[in-house]
């Protein structure tokens, strides 16, 4: 506290509720890292109070902001510009100050894929299998076709939404991609080897015995070479235990927690070029403290 002084900078995070965030320590090691004088907060900020929340902080200098949950959609509204990968998506969690307003990004999807490529987890020409189709699964389907998926399906409770988002997948990248319900889902894999993407709430702490495949659709274990699931906490979901028993490749949330944080970090500090630059073992040191907080 004793090194704030008329020179510090800010950086926030917008959410409601905030008081569980990793953000704080992700950013604030970051800055300590690169001996830049910044503080980040979390910010406690409802629905209806948003818009103050977004204009204020930018007159006020902070120099850029995460929003979560509930905010992410919400925000675009309030926006200089939105990046396009953030835009079909429908979603920004990193705001970048711009001349007049901020500039929204999506570091979600940049994290997953950044992540996967550390774990050698390709998705160019893969079989992907999306579970859920919320906001988090919206990310990874533009991610997926981004890259060049080779077929995506997203299975998700309600229809409706897995059909919104396997369309806005397939365009993004022309790529085939059906949404699905969890009916008979063993059935429309056709027997294919899939990496799946699981993306759902279920399985999250604490429903630590949750898992997303039950059921009839245990079955679609058999169909999967290797396994993704966002869910950091716990840290082995039963979706992940499952395939790692059958010898097949995990990996958990963790990581694109953590380079999702690290990428708006590079982006506010201006020095974001596509891959993150900050030395590994900086980023081995966040998330082994990562990994004591969760
Ligand atoms: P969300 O928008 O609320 O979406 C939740 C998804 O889970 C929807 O597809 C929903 O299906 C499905 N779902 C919830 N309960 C279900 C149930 N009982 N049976 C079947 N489906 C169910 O949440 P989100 O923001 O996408 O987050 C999803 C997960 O990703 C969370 O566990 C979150 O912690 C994790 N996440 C991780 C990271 C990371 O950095 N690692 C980042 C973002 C999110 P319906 O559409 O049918 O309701």
């Amino acid at each position: 506290m004793n090194r704030i002084n008329g020179h510090t900078s800010l950086l926030g995070l917008l959410g409601y509720p905030v008081a569980h965030t990793l953000s704080p320590l992700i950013h604030n090691s970051l800055a300590e890292y690169y001996g830049d004088d910044l503080v980040y907060l979390p910010f406690e900020v409802k629905e209806e109070d948003l818009e103050n929340a977004v204009k204020g902080a930018f007159s006020l200098g902070i120099r850029g902001l995460n929003c979560t949950v509930p905010h992410k959609s919400a925000v675009t509204e309030y926006l200089e510009r939105i990046d396009p990968m953030a835009e079909a998506i429908g979603a920004v969690n990193t705001l970048v100050r711009g001349e007049k307003g901020y500039i929204g990004y999506n570091t979600d999807h940049l994290g997953l894929l950044e992540a996967m490529r550390r774990e050698d987890i390709p998705v160019e020409g893969e079989k992907v299998l999306i579970l859920g189709a919320g906001g988090a699964a919206r990310a990874v389907a533009a991610m997926c076709a981004s890259q060049h998926a080779g077929r995506i399906v997203i299975a998700n409770r309600s229809l409706e939404k897995a059909e919104a988002l396997a369309e806005m997948a397939g365009k993004l990248g022309d790529v085939p991609a059906e949404g699905v319900r969890f009916t008979g889902l063993y059935e429309k894999l056709e027997g294919a080897e899939w990496l799946a993407i699981q993306c759902t709430s279920v399985g999250l702490a604490p429903d630590d015995d949750g898992c997303i495949l039950t059921g009839e659709n245990k079955r679609v274990f058999s169909l999967i070479h290797t396994g993704v699931d966002l869910i950091y906490k716990p840290a082995e979901t039963v979706f992940l235990r499952q395939l790692r028993q059958d010898g097949k490749k995990t990996m958990n949330g963790a990581r694109m927690l953590l380079y999702q944080g690290v990428i708006a970090y590079e982006m506010w500090k201006g020095i974001w070029n596509g891959q993150i630059s900050t030395e590994q073992k900086i980023l081995d040191e966040i998330f082994a403290n990562l990994d004591k907080e969760s």
